[in-house]
């Protein structure tokens, strides 16, 4: 018997072997003595009740794990007895009417692709409210009654607008590589970029030292600098530019300095992109006035930092948040996040998550600081 089965059940409530028990009469006050006492649990199964369809959409920027947690989404549904449809192209597709019914083997072989199978755009429609009335129309038209929105803080900040304008339950999942939302220890995506991250300057470090120079790598991120400072010390790099740090530049000067007078072959720092830290090309103008007897180098990682087959941890966090989203809505949740912290699976309200606060782990900088002379 599966979970729905389980809160939705009566079964042998009436059943009685005493004659004067089974008259219709006494069943009935049986039944309305049995309602008045127990009425939270009647309230309660009687709201879970309405969801018997969801759909499902990925939007904003894409991270590998989209696809894991859109299977896990999909055969939890399924599994609990809700009907899955996908939405394709985010909430554009809810404004498209591009919904399409998804069975168990819609998501076959998929949790290990990157990128999302239900595609993602960036719809500014959807930001206005008659776009939103119409998305909701659509919706209520296919037969939807809750939305599970797979996105970073731009998609949460969207289905927070939309769940209060018109009451409909809405869980998200963090699904982004920046790990920018509150409330949950990594995002889907997150480990993926980070490796990817890694690999990549490991790679660059090679013809650093060859040559003997010193490069600034850019790195994602957009307002966070989660993959600059992890991937700086993943890949042991000497410094990292973040955006919660503005004084960093400085510091960054005199480090370049003793890394090179001492026995340093190469310098390799790591630098968020945001207007903040104002990118790796702006810095490297800057050093190579101030130091023209360095070779300065610039490489912008860019998009491949999106792509490729999501590491176990991402495949593993997406499964997790998937099932817990359907859980979610069958305990009646509505309008949170789902995150893992310290291993535990937690309902964060969107308002928090997408409140841009996540602090950075300043325990991480002064170990790069330390492990870099
Ligand atoms: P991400 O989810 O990766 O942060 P975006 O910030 O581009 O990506 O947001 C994705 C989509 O979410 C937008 O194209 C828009 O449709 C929707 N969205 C973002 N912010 C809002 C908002 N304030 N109101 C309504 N919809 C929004």
């Amino acid at each position: 018997m599966n979970r729905r089965d389980c809160r939705t059940g009566s079964g042998g409530l009436f059943f009685c072997r005493n004659r004067k028990f089974k008259s219709k009469k006494w069943q009935l006050s049986v039944f309305l003595l049995t309602f008045a006492y127990y009425k939270p649990i009647f309230t309660k199964v009687e709201k879970a009740m309405p969801i018997n369809c969801i759909g499902i959409l990925t939007s904003g920027g894409d991270a590998p794990g989209m696809n894991a947690a859109i299977r896990a989404v999909t055969r939890s549904a399924i599994f609990s007895g809700i009907q899955v449809k996908g939405i394709y192209r985010g909430y554009r597709g809810l404004l498209t009417n591009e919904i399409v019914e998804f069975k168990t083997q819609n998501v076959s072989n998929i949790i290990q692709m990157g990128g999302t199978i239900l595609k993602t755009a960036r719809c500014t429609e959807f930001r206005t409210e008659e776009g939103r009335k119409q998305a909701y129309e659509n919706m209520r038209a296919a037969g939807i009654d809750a939305l599970v929105v797979i996105g970073g803080d731009g998609s949460l900040t969207g289905a927070r607008i939309f769940a209060n304008e018109f009451n409909i339950p809405i869980i998200g999942l963090p699904g982004t590589i920046d790990n920018d939302l509150y409330g949950t220890d990594t995002t889907i995506g997150y480990d993926t970029a980070l490796n990817t991250i890694m690999e990549c300057v490991d790679k660059i470090r090679d013809t650093a030292t060859s040559h003997e120079r010193l490069f600034f790598i850019e790195v994602m991120g957009r307002d966070a600098g989660f993959l600059a400072l992890n991937g700086a010390i993943a890949a042991g790099a000497e410094a990292a530019i973040i955006p919660e740090i503005s004084t960093e530049v400085d510091q960054l000067e005199q480090l370049i300095n003793n890394g090179f007078r001492k026995s340093k072959n190469s310098s390799i720092v790591l630098v968020a992109e945001s207007p903040v830290t104002g990118g790796a090309m702006a810095l490297a103008e800057r050093v190579k006035n101030e130091y023209p007897q360095y070779e300065v180098r610039v490489s912008i990682l860019g998009h491949l930092q999106r792509g490729g087959s999501p590491t176990a941890h991402d495949r593993i966090l997406a499964s997790r948040m998937g099932a817990a989203a359907i859980d979610a809505l069958l305990e009646d949740q509505r309008n949170v996040m789902i995150g893992v912290a310290n291993d535990e699976i937690v309902y964060v309200p969107f308002t928090k998550a997408i409140k841009k606060d996540k602090p950075i782990n300043r325990e991480l900088l002064d170990t790069l600081r330390r492990l870099s002379i």
